[in-house]
């Protein structure tokens, strides 16, 4: 399916569970209305006068702190280095010190926030609010332990209530240029990727090469980025926390799709070192458990960002045809000969990936 000519109009969003951070948010003023004591001021020393200095408990009302996960927090942070005028994150330290319009900043994994060169309290939590919203998608979920990205997209498996979202128009949404341009280069990302994917079905049919081959990774890399760059952009500047959602839902199918380009990357490589000559009949099962893959991605994808709903009761149905099909060919892929074991199951973990990235997405919708 290519997207090329379409023309941007509908949306779906989906709703999450109420306990679910993606429905809770991080906000700072919501969050400062209910534990007055979470934020402590200090006038630093004698040199830096007339700055101030705070230091922000991240817990909800319960009094429970809110965790960030320090992989999603430096991949989040990292979407905008070049709104930082410095930029330091450790995966390992589990803390991100930046400089953001002159006022330093760090994040701390076991929920806290520091701000300071700050000019008085309103700046502070002017500062606190709009920094919250960038580390709201690496905020773990009291409901599935994940980072917020991973119940936007589906991917924890947990947080969606599902029937229960509505098509928005797109035209209806504040910085709605933000948001269309954002689909419109997951859109042509996901062109790309459907390109590899016929590289490798032709690969298993024909058992050589395409003549096409590398289709453009530099490009899809730019498309992914700048579809996630304006997605977090979106999410640091919509006015409420529900319009937000979609900024996250959006960066969640992003690292969807760059997954399911580096799994048939994967998959494509074994393939063409991979002999199936005389083994027409498993080769062709791979196929059709490919393209059945492909056709319920393709539709879960179309009824999120364009609103098409019309398949939505099929891709259900599909979704267990395709639960039977991976299992089948798992053990085919198992029971052939030891020569060929190691290419076989890169294909056989292939196929397993391409199953969850669609089940994913399709339990959004
Ligand atoms: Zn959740
Ligand atoms: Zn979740």
């Amino acid at each position: 399916m290519l997207w090329e000519n379409k023309i941007l109009s509908k949306f779906y969003a989906p709703v999450f569970h109420e306990n679910c951070i993606v429905s809770r948010g991080v906000e700072i003023k919501e969050l400062l209305d209910v534990r007055k004591e979470a934020i402590a001021y200090f006038q630093p020393c004698v040199s830096e006068k007339g700055k101030l200095m705070a230091d922000i408990e991240l817990k909800d009302e319960a009094g429970k702190i809110l965790a960030i996960d320090p992989e999603m927090l430096c991949s989040l942070l990292e979407i905008h280095r070049r709104r930082f005028s410095s930029l330091k994150c450790s995966r390992g330290l589990g803390v991100a010190k930046f400089t953001l319009k002159g006022r330093e900043i760090s994040v701390f994994q076991k929920g806290k926030l520091k701000i300071q060169r700050a000019l008085d309290k309103e700046e502070i939590l002017k500062v606190a609010n709009s920094v919250a919203r960038l580390f709201w998608g690496a905020s773990l979920c009291k409901v599935c332990g994940q980072p917020a990205i991973y119940c936007a997209s589906g991917r924890c498996g947990r947080c969606v209530e599902r029937k229960s979202g509505q098509v928005i128009y797109v035209q209806d949404l504040p910085n709605h240029a933000v948001i269309a341009e954002a689909v419109d280069r997951l859109m042509k990302a996901f062109d790309i990727v459907s390109k590899m994917k016929d590289e490798l079905v032709f690969s298993l049919e024909r058992q050589k090469e395409s003549a096409e081959g590398g289709a453009g990774a530099a490009e899809f890399e730019s498309f992914i980025q700048r579809a996630q760059y304006l997605a977090l952009y979106f999410v640091s500047e919509a006015p409420t926390k529900k319009d937000g959602v979609l900024g996250l839902l959006l960066i969640g199918v992003a690292r969807e799709i760059a997954d399911l380009r580096d799994t048939l990357e994967k998959m494509l490589g074994a393939a063409r070192r991979l002999s199936f000559s005389g083994r027409y009949f498993e080769a062709n099962r791979i196929v059709e458990g490919v393209n059945l893959i492909w056709g319920v991605f393709a539709y879960a994808l179309d009824a999120l960002l364009s609103g098409n709903l019309g398949a939505v009761d099929e891709i259900k149905l599909k979704n267990d045809e395709i639960s039977r099909e991976v299992e089948e060919i798992k053990n085919y892929l198992g029971k052939l000969d030891e020569e060929n074991r190691d290419l076989l199951s890169e294909l056989s973990d292939g196929i397993v990936g391409l199953q969850k990235i669609c089940s994913s997405l399709s339990s959004l919708v």
